[in-house]
Parts: C-alpha cells; sequence; structure tokens
C-alpha cells in the first residue's frame, strides 16, 4: 500500500467539505479532500437561509455561484389554508445578508467543488473513506477507489464532511439520538409548466397540510421546482397504500388548496424519494486528531432550511481552529467548537420544536402581526441564531411558548 501525507484530510465534497477545504487551502493549509460519488451527485437541500452566504463569501466562492445564475431566495412564504405569512429577509432584526439562494443541489454542489478546485483545492472524486486508525498524533485513513483499489493516507487532522454518510460517527460509534423526533419526507423534481409570472411564480413556501405536516415548493431558476412533503413518518407512510412514493406525493400535492391545481397534472422528473427518520445527533463533535462537521455531526429537520447553513458554519469554524493548530495556538475544542455549534443547534431546536407543537405556527399567522416580533423571528430563520442581542436568540427557551401562550388567552376574550 502507498502511503501519503496531509496536513488535513476532509471526507466528502458537500458544501461543508468545500467551504472547509476551500478555507484552509486559501490559508495554504496541505489539505486534501475525498470524496466517494462522481459529481454531479444527487443530494437534498436545496433551499440556503441568508447566513450560509457569510461562508460562502469569506472563502471567495460567491462570484462562481452568481455566474451560475441560480434563482434568488428573498425571504420564504408560510402558508396555512387562507392565511399567509411572509417573510422578508431584507427586514429583520440586526445585521446579515437579505438573500440567498435556491438551487437543485446536484448542479450547486458541482458548481462550487469546481470552484474550489481552480482556487487549488485537490479533490479526490470516487473515492471512499472506509476505515480509519488513530496512531499516536496521526490518522491513518483507508482510502477505496472506483475499482476497488485500497490505499493509505495519514493526517494530522480530519475533517468529516460526509454527511449521511457519517463516516466517523459509525466507525467510531458516535451516534446518538437526536434532540427532535423523527419525521420522514418524499420529495421530486417537476418542470413546472403551470409556474406563474413574477414573484408568485419563483417564492419558496411551506404549505401547512396539517399542524406537523407540510408541503414544500422550492421554484428553481431552470424552470424545475421541488416539491417534498414532511411530516411524522407513520402519517408519510400511511400517504400510499403500498409504499408507493409517487401516489404519496401526489396525495400530499391533493391535499394542498394552495399547489393543487398548479402540480397535480405534472409528471415528475425522478421517482420520488423517500427519506425515513432524517433526524441524527452524535456524543461528541470533536476528538483528538478529528472533527465533525455538517450532517455528519447532526442535522435536525427541513422546515426552516438550516441544514446547509450549520454545515458551511461548522466547516468553515473547524477548518479555522485547524489552522490555529497547525500554527502552534492552542484550541480549546470544547469552547471554542462545540459549545459554539451546540449553542446554535440549540436555538434552532427550540424553533423547529415549536413549530411542530404549532406554537409557532399561532404567531407567524397572528393578526395583526407584531412587525417587531416578527423582525426578530426573521433574523433566527436567516441563520443569525448567535446574535444575542436578538431576544428571540436569547430567551428561546421561553419565548416562543410564551408568545403563543399568551395569543391563546387574547383570543379567548
Ligand atoms: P452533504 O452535502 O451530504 O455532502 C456529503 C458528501 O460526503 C457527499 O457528497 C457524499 O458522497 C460524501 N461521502 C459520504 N460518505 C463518504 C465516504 N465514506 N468517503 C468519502 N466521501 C463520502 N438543508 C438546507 O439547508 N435546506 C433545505 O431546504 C434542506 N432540505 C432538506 C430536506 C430533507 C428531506 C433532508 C433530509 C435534509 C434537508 N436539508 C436541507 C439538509 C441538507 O441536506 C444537509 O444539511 C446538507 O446537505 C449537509 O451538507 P454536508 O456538506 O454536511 O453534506
Amino acid at each position: 500500500m502507498k502511503k501519503v501525507d496531509v496536513d488535513v484530510l476532509v471526507i466528502g465534497a458537500g458544501p461543508s467539505g468545500i467551504v472547509s477545504s476551500t478555507y484552509l487551502n486559501n490559508q495554504d493549509v496541505d489539505v486534501l479532500v475525498v470524496e466517494k460519488a462522481k459529481f454531479p451527485r444527487p443530494v437534498i437541500g436545496e433551499s440556503f437561509i441568508p447566513r450560509v452566504m457569510d461562508h460562502f463569501d469569506e472563502v471567495g466562492l460567491i462570484p462562481a455561484i452568481e455566474e451560475a445564475g441560480f434563482e434568488k431566495k428573498w425571504g420564504a412564504r408560510f402558508i396555512d389554508k387562507e392565511k399567509v405569512c411572509v417573510f422578508d429577509f431584507s427586514d429583520k432584526f440586526g445585521e446579515g445578508w437579505n438573500w440567498t439562494y435556491q438551487v437543485p443541489r446536484a448542479d450547486f454542489d458541482l458548481v462550487i467543488a469546481n470552484e474550489a478546485q481552480k482556487k487549488g483545492v485537490n479533490i479526490e472524486f470516487e473515492s471512499e473513506v472506509t476505515a480509519v486508525k488513530f496512531e499516536n498524533d496521526n490518522s491513518l485513513v483507508t482510502i477505496k477507489d472506483k475499482d476497488g483499489n485500497a490505499r493509505e493516507i495519514t493526517a494530522k487532522h480530519i475533517i468529516d464532511s460526509s454527511g449521511f454518510g457519517r463516516v466517523l460517527p459509525k466507525l467510531l460509534d458516535l451516534d446518538a439520538p437526536a434532540s427532535v423526533s423523527g419525521n420522514s419526507s418524499i420529495f421530486t423534481h417537476t418542470k413546472d409548466i403551470n409556474r406563474p409570472n413574477g414573484q408568485e411564480g419563483t417564492l419558496i413556501t411551506f404549505d401547512i397540510l396539517e399542524t406537523e405536516v407540510w408541503l414544500w415548493v422550492i421554484p428553481f431558476s431552470n424552470g424545475v421546482t421541488s416539491i417534498g412533503v414532511v411530516g411524522p413518518t407513520e402519517y408519510i407512510e400511511n400517504l400510499s397504500s403500498e409504499g408507493d412514493a409517487e401516489e404519496a406525493i401526489r396525495k400530499a400535492i391533493s391535499l394542498s388548496d394552495f399547489y393543487r391545481k398548479r402540480f397535480e397534472h405534472n409528471s415528475f422528473l425522478f421517482k420520488p424519494v423517500f427519506l425515513k427518520n432524517y433526524s441524527c445527533s452524535v456524543s461528541k463533535l470533536y476528538g483528538k486528531g478529528f472533527v465533525l462537521t455538517g450532517n455528519s455531526s447532526s442535522f435536525l429537520d427541513p422546515v426552516f432550511s438550516s441544514g446547509v447553513a450549520f454545515a458551511t458554519e461548522s466547516g468553515i469554524l473547524a477548518a479555522k481552529l485547524i489552522t490555529r493548530q497547525l500554527n502552534g495556538e492552542h484550541v480549546d475544542w470544547e469552547k471554542e467548537y462545540a459549545e459554539y455549534i451546540e449553542k446554535g443547534v440549540e436555538v434552532f431546536s427550540t424553533y423547529v420544536k415549536e413549530w411542530y407543537t404549532g406554537n409557532l405556527q399561532k404567531i407567524f399567522f397572528h393578526e395583526p402581526a407584531n412587525l417587531d416580533v416578527k423582525r426578530k423571528i426573521c433574523a433566527v430563520l436567516a441563520g443569525y441564531v448567535w446574535n444575542e442581542e436578538n431576544p428571540f436568540v436569547r430567551k428561546h427557551h421561553r419565548v416562543l411558548s410564551n408568545m403563543a401562550y399568551t395569543l391563546d388567552l387574547e383570543n379567548e376574550k
């Protein structure tokens, strides 16, 4: 077996791996990315939130993304029958980006991977990490190429950005129960032949079918729209009689008063995919010589589109801390990495949980809207969940349930 030495080995070339490796490469750190798939490859996670732009910007990926002409996302709409609540990212509390993108991920990930390579990042596609051993100060990583040839690489640090591949959580037995309960989803793409002109045609929408069940509609700039249904696993399984994912998503579309007409006769561009119980977590986010980023560490729920932003937040932070460590500085991984990431995840989990209890929906659809509250919630939905000046971040544990309770009392009057 041939041996190669690198300072940092990144597993996976999704947004997390690309942002971390591009950051490291920009700092002249010796980094290698190994990616199991051949790009473009299918992947879900098509609606971004503005926080992600800070990370793409910091590593210099925005011009290439802009050039690719993806649909810009200025906000998001939530619908509950006749009630509508629109968040506009430009009207939010505090600083931060006012817009982001909604993208077919296969194309998007190819664009950023290509750009990272242009900047000098070394990515080996169709190479799968199959084993890891930690020896002294380094790790010994076994990589299998597409022809089945194995080789070993020694690395000082591993960044595991393998998404749902969850390479190190599986190899090191780090899996832990997720903080939010198991939902499932069925999704597909369709050529949006009945797409209306103007903003209606491009707005991302979350259409509530029942308190715990919702449909997503994400229009892309190429005329294709992504449609998905999310809900408790049992509900999603029962949408069709014999586990037929196409029948199930057609049933979900038929339950949407808003979208039935637009999509009921559409054909789908691929067989609808059923993803079951996707929420996941880990018992620790780092260890000697490794760090977990993105979905490899945890995934909550798609309801507020936070997955990619957390993937890039953790990816860039891991890369920064490793750079400092390689430069001889002391890094307190618990405080500077784990506590920071967990804090953001905790805020988002409250919002996810309160969405499914119905409390957040009560606040969203209350009339007349409290614009100050809306701005503060909008900042959270934009991903600025570390801004302690925002009381909807600082007091996230109580503020939503208290507010929903007050609205209930008001309604009883
Ligand atoms: P990924 O993008 O999954 O990349 C991981 C890469 O690692 C892959 O390319 C894979 O091939 C590679 N890999 C895996 N195993 C190995 C191995 N052994 N060796 C080498 N490489 C390997 N997020 C959003 O932000 N917005 C959304 O609208 C959204 N919707 C979602 C809907 C659903 C139903 C689900 C389940 C998730 C959704 N997400 C969404 C979450 C989103 O999919 C992820 O958070 C995001 O893709 C994570 O990025 P990543 O870079 O961590 O991993």
